[in-house]
């Protein structure tokens, strides 16, 4: 059994109220260890000594922060292992993925903005002989970076290397559920030279200590990955005290495939993009718009390709495809599953778990379709492996199938007639939009959605900008 403490200027410590949850392996159903409840007790030590640590921290020279960050870029990949099998254990995600994916992310996040940093600047005017104006972008002080399940590591470190890097003093929450990679950073994070109390890391439910970081009053801006309700409940909070927010939240996203679209060259494309940890990621496209005239052919190409998914144990390096996260999870995904078939939907393949002799939560990929776009499956996030095709007939038929949902987080569109790509690019109500080619991040560029998929953008500056506080400062010239 691990016991996973929260993390507190620089020390693992037991919670003041004694209070621990316990954390569950998704992959057998195992309880493996017991995670610390952060209560107000905990939360106003943690601000307290981030608050000490602050006045250091944000006046260390940008080259030193830089330097810190590096070094534990360095020591994520040195503890590659160790942070891979700790990942798959609490995700049951594949080995492999943990490997290549997200924990190599997790250190580019940290490298990235090391590097970012030193380049950003702020801009001046000159009136000559009037004025000048310059710009000053300065931390903003104690921060709230609150993250989710699917990704653990990588999607909580690339909000908390931005806010360190420009000079702030975090207090982290990770999900609940996935909690002993976020554990391990502390003890990373100390061997890497950052300064106790600059990052402190709390655990326990979201209702109680994400609620508790939200309505805190020196904290100055949260930025949160997760559910479109929470961020709704987050958003409210916030806005009584005019807090800043960066919402990361849910998608239904559209993959549309033209009938000039090579299938045969990305149908593993399309398999990736529906199915990759096992459905669970914000950017899964997970209705699949294809044109009428290529539909039958796509379908039995698609089908095809599903069926070399490696489902299984995800210690096994030959492991694809993984475990859902939490027995409730799984209850969702398969009355998800149920209400479709109820409303006419037709399963192609999957449609039922399997606990591949492991005693997990398992769910096997899953393809519905003849549903109408009203259905609920088509207009809610199921968050989990389970995609429906959709035929449509020309360009304007798959904008409107595209738009036609609340969320407006990510598409990707599949032609090699570049005009056509960027028509419908522009026209589509989603924040991130691929063209030939899915999921490819370059960390400078803004990430985030539209409509009920988020507020506020991260990546590159965006993040920097979030992160720190403008002021302008005008000097009368001589
Ligand atoms: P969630 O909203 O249940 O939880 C996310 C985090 O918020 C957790 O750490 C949780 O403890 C905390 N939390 C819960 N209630 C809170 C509250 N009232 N106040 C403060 N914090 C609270 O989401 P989840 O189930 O962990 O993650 C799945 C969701 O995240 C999906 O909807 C998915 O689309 C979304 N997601 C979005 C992105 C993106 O970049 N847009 C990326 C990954 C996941």
């Amino acid at each position: 059994m691990q016991t996973l403490d929260l993390f507190i200027n620089g020390k693992y410590e037991a919670p003041q109220s004694g209070k621990y949850m316990e954390v569950v392996a998704p992959a057998t159903g195992q309880v493996y260890g017991k995670l610390a409840c952060a209560g107000k007790d905990d939360l106003d030590k943690a601000i307290e000594c981030a608050r000490d640590a602050f006045q250091d921290w944000s006046m260390m020279s940008i080259a030193n922060r830089s330097k810190i960050l590096g070094k534990l870029a360095d020591l994520i990949e040195q503890n590659l292992e160790r942070l891979a099998q700790a990942e798959t254990q609490d995700t049951g995600k594949p080995i492999t993925a943990s490997r290549t994916i997200d924990i190599p992310r997790a250190a580019a996040n940290f490298r990235f903005f090391a590097g970012a940093i030193t380049n950003f600047s702020t801009s001046a005017h000159v009136e000559e002989g009037i004025a000048i104006n310059y710009t000053r972008r300065a931390p903003l002080g104690l921060v709230g970076c609150i993250s989710p399940w699917n990704l653990p590591l990588y999607l909580f470190t690339w909000k908390i290397a931005p806010a360190l890097a420009m000079g702030n003093c975090v207090i982290g929450k990770p999900s609940e559920i996935t909690p002993y990679t976020a554990t391990l950073l502390g003890e990373l994070a100390n061997e890497a030279g950052l300064p106790a109390g600059v990052l402190n890391i709390l655990h326990g439910p979201g209702a109680e200590i994400g609620d508790l970081i939200v309505n805190h009053s020196e904290i100055k801006a949260v930025s949160f990955t997760g559910g479109t309700a929470t961020g709704k409940l987050i958003n409210l909070a916030a806005a009584s005290v005019f807090k800043k927010v960066s919402l990361e939240l849910g998608g239904k996203n559209p993959t549309i495939i033209f009938d000039d679209c090579d299938l045969k060259e990305n149908v593993n494309e399309f398999v990736r993009s529906s199915f990759s940890n096992q459905g669970q990621i914000c950017l899964c496209g997970s209705r699949l718009l294809v044109q009428a005239s290529v539909y039958d052919q796509f379908k039995e190409l698609f089908l095809a390709e599903i069926k070399k998914i490696r489902l299984g144990d995800p210690l096994d390096p030959k492991t694809t495809f993984g475990a859902v996260i939490s027995s409730s999870h799984l209850i969702k995904i398969k009355e998800f599953v149920h209400e479709a078939e109820r409303q006419g939907g037709r399963i192609l393949t999957g449609g039922k778990s399997f606990d591949g002799d492991l005693g997990g939560f398992f769910y096997e990929p899953t393809v519905i379709e003849g549903l109408a776009q009203s259905c609920q499956i088509n207009q809610e996030e199921v968050f989990g492996p389970v995609v429906t095709l959709q035929p449509f007939v020309d360009e304007e038929e798959a904008i409107a199938l595209a738009n036609d949902v609340v969320f407006g987080l990510a598409c990707s569109i599949w032609t090699p007639n570049v005009y056509r790509a960027q028509r419908v690019a522009h026209k589509v109500t989603c924040g991130v939009v691929w063209i030939n080619t899915w999921m490819h991040r370059d960390l400078r560029t803004p990430f985030g959605g539209m409509k009920s998929s988020g507020v506020g953008r991260e990546g590159g500056d965006e993040a920097l900008r979030f992160f720190s506080e403008v002021q302008n400062i005008c000097i009368k010239m001589a």
